[in-house]
């Protein structure tokens, strides 16, 4: 994992690049046909937006580091294959640096791209163009390094909250007992547990909580579809509300499946740092096995007005979790995990 010094400054860094416009009656769009990010040097990634077919308006590039999401908006251009291939996602590493990249048409021939990184980013940006190179196999493209600057600092865990609104879901309750363990804990219960004791160090760091349950009760009403009583926890959810963590644990037929793992929405990219950054802080309980952020369309996270994600704590029929996770002592330990996360994805820049 690699976090950054310095967080505090320079979180925002808005590079408007003027170039020389070589033509502006620009005719046909040029299709991105692919995006490949690897490290240049040591303090380098550079990330290459591969185009065909047309030109891109070279003489109006935004970029925009924020808060370990650099934006790049192009002009006369089309998302092409990158999003028709992966959905409007692809995988790309370098340096284990970036964790995700989303290419969309944001407007009529307007294509915004934005690389999601592992953690805070903070660097210089620049961009040019390169013409395409038949010997090196190289398409036109958009040459985009990024220069990173410090890591490691562990300050950003201190962050007063400000009554910021943080909801909390625990998954299941009441009629729904959710996946039952060996011994017989149940998944509400822990699922409870572990967001009651969030709240506490929620509430300790200056957030307003808000919780979909704080008893063992059904949200909606015993027996009803599982929409409505899914919609009836997104309901929880005030208009001001900042996050919604879903907490829950996972199951399995074969008692051996094990570990945890934290989903976000498919292209919701506020929502995959939210899932990256649980993710994270629940590895660095370790323990348990990382099965990785996950992208897939939960009720709860596709309803929430506000960034979402679903935590999988671990496996309550695995026997040696179902243990873990019935402590008290593990509970709080996750608590912490959810709390140290949700103080890093504001202390690292927020999204306001
Ligand atoms: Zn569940």
């Amino acid at each position: 994992m690699i976090l950054l010094k310095k967080f505090l400054t320079c979180l925002s860094l808005l590079i408007i690049f003027t170039l020389a416009a070589t033509n502006t009656a620009l005719a046909k769009p040029a299709e991105i046909t692919g995006i490949n990010a690897f490290d240049l040097d040591n303090e380098t990634v550079r990330i290459e937006i591969s185009y065909r077919g047309g030109q891109i308006d070279n003489s109006n590039v935004s970029t925009d580091l924020t808060s370990g999401i650099l934006s790049v908006e192009l002009n006369n251009t089309l998302p092409g294959r990158v999003s028709r291939v992966s959905g409007t996602q692809i995988e790309a590493g370098a340096r284990n640096l970036i964790d995700k990249i989303f290419a969309n048409e944001t407007q009529p021939k307007h294509t915004k791209i934005q690389i999601q990184f592992k953690s805070l980013l903070e660097g210089d940006v620049n961009v040019s163009f390169e013409p395409s190179n038949r010997s090196a196999r190289k398409a036109d493209r958009v040459v985009i390094d990024v220069k990173i600057a410090g890591v490691q600092d562990e300050s950003f865990y201190n962050f007063d909250g400000g009554d910021k609104v943080i909801v909390l879901d625990p998954g299941h309750g009441g009629s729904d007992a959710g996946a039952i363990g060996p011994s017989g804990v149940t998944e509400k219960y822990v699922s409870l547990m572990v967001s009651l004791k969030a709240r506490e160090l929620l509430k300790a760091s200056g957030y307003q909580v808000v919780m979909t349950r704080t008893t063992d009760v059904d949200v909606a009403a015993p027996g009803v579809p599982d929409s409505t009583e899914l919609q009836a926890r997104v309901d929880k959810a005030p208009s001001n509300a900042e996050l919604f963590i879903s907490v829950h644990c996972n199951a399995f037929s074969n008692g051996k499946a094990n570990g945890m793992e934290t989903y976000h929405a498919p292209t919701a990219v506020k929502g995959a740092r939210l899932a990256r950054l649980l993710n994270e802080e629940l590895e660095r309980l370790g323990g348990l096995n990382n099965r990785g952020v996950k992208a897939a369309r939960f009720y709860v996270m596709t309803h929430s007005q506000c960034p979402a994600s679903l935590i999988e704590l671990g496996f309550i029929t695995n026997p040696q979790e179902e243990k873990l996770l019935a402590s008290d002592d593990y509970q709080q330990k996750l608590a912490q995990a959810i709390t140290n996360a949700v103080n890093r994805y504001f202390n690292q820049g927020g999204f306001d």
